[in-house]
């Protein structure tokens, strides 16, 4: 039986997709093998591979002047990778710090640029917690950065950007865990990057897109398999790619397709983070630390009033078919991240579970 699976990531995929990957996986397309067991320079994976991309394409309108890039390595490699593409030695960035995504980017990029804190979310709140994005026009920004590095959405405290910032530098984001949740203007974006296991598919496979006038800053020292400009010129294929990940994220891919695109997928969304907050804001049982305006569609996190009952309501809600709200360990309590793949009945029942406890426990 199906639970709902509310896991930060590896996270839920949707049904149809798992459904067609078993049909698909012991006699692929009729070639009598699985497409993990073929060469990615077949004919046959690489019409899979370029249909993955124009879906992307097709699904977030990305204009042509923009390369995708389907590498390995993790949004933890592109951390380093945007500084070794985008700056040469002595070069400054600036970063601004939501979370602890943006803390963990700045420390990776920081043996190779010099790095500049424009802003930090803990140290403008109340507590020193990531809470709330600190408005643009109290940014101090450098001059001449190479480019301006942020966090989108941050996985863990659940605190999301609901304004692109104006930028006259490239706009570096890590969009691990708020891609493909909404329509997205593009085209106001150097480099977007993002780790699969959320929104895209499996683990395994790291999208990068990024702007062809920013291919050719590479310094000499950047390993080929993350070299923005080598991966370009050899279709993400300079070596194996992760063949089977791209090959489900390309599913995934038409299952946002056949649900109406972004538009669509992006409405319900909307629905369910709306729901699941205005329940946990009306209920004194539980509460939301983020500030309303900075509040992610994608992880909500929440606590206890009694943190007491965290293992009861832990053991209670996986015992309805709920599992992973376990918040990161670094911030406890609980968190529902509610990815695109997370049907609004998972949240309506997550709300009907939530408040049954409440109401015993209250
Ligand atoms: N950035 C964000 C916003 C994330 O949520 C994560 C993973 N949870 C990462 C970076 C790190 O991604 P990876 O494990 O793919 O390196």
């Amino acid at each position: 039986m199906r639970v709902y699976n509310f896991s930060a990531g590896p996270a839920v995929l949707p049904e149809a997709v798992l459904e067609q990957i078993r049909s698909d996986l012991p006699d692929w397309q009729g070639s009598g093998m699985s497409v993990m067991e073929v060469s990615h320079r077949s004919a046959d994976f690489v019409a899979v591979a370029q249909l993955a991309e124009s879906h992307l394409r097709r699904l977030m309108t990305i204009p042509d002047n923009y390369k995708v890039l389907f590498l390995q390595g993790g949004a933890t490699g592109q951390f380093a990778a945007t500084a070794m593409n985008l700056s040469a030695a002595g070069d400054t960035v600036d970063f601004v710090r939501t979370g602890a995504w943006g803390v963990k980017a700045a420390k990776q990029a920081a043996p190779f640029v010099n790095v500049n804190i424009a802003a930090d979310g803990a140290a403008t709140s109340a507590d020193g917690k990531y809470n709330h994005v600190p408005a643009q026009d109290t940014w101090q920004t450098s001059d001449e950065a190479a480019y301006l590095h942020y966090t989108p959405n941050e996985t863990i405290g659940g605190v999301e950007f609901s304004f692109i910032p104006d930028s006259k530098v490239p706009l570096v984001a890590d969009m691990s865990s708020t891609i493909l949740s909404r329509p997205l203007d593009v085209s106001r974006f150097g480099v977007i990057y993002a780790g699969a296991q959320k929104n895209i598919g499996p683990a395994g496979l790291t999208l990068v897109i990024v702007r062809e006038d920013l291919l050719d800053r590479a310094r000499d020292i950047t390993p080929s398999v993350l070299n923005y400009r080598v991966m370009a010129d050899s279709d993400s294929m300079s070596n194996t790619p992760p063949t089977f990940t791209w090959y489900v994220a390309g599913l995934v891919f038409e299952w946002l397709l056949d649900q109406g695109g972004l538009e669509a997928i992006g409405e319900v969304n909307e629905r369910k983070k709306n729901k699941l907050y205005a329940y946990i804001d009306n209920e004194d049982f539980y509460s939301n630390p983020v500030a309303p305006d900075s509040r992610s569609w994608m992880n909500v996190p929440f606590v206890l009033a009694q943190p007491k009952l965290d293992g009861q309501f832990l053991e209670q809600s996986l015992a309805a078919g709920m599992t992973n709200l376990k918040g990161h360990r670094s911030v406890g309590g609980m968190r529902a991240s509610i990815y695109n793949a997370m049907p609004e009945e998972g949240v309506d029942a997550l709300i009907s579970f939530m408040s049954e406890f409440a109401r015993r426990h209250g």
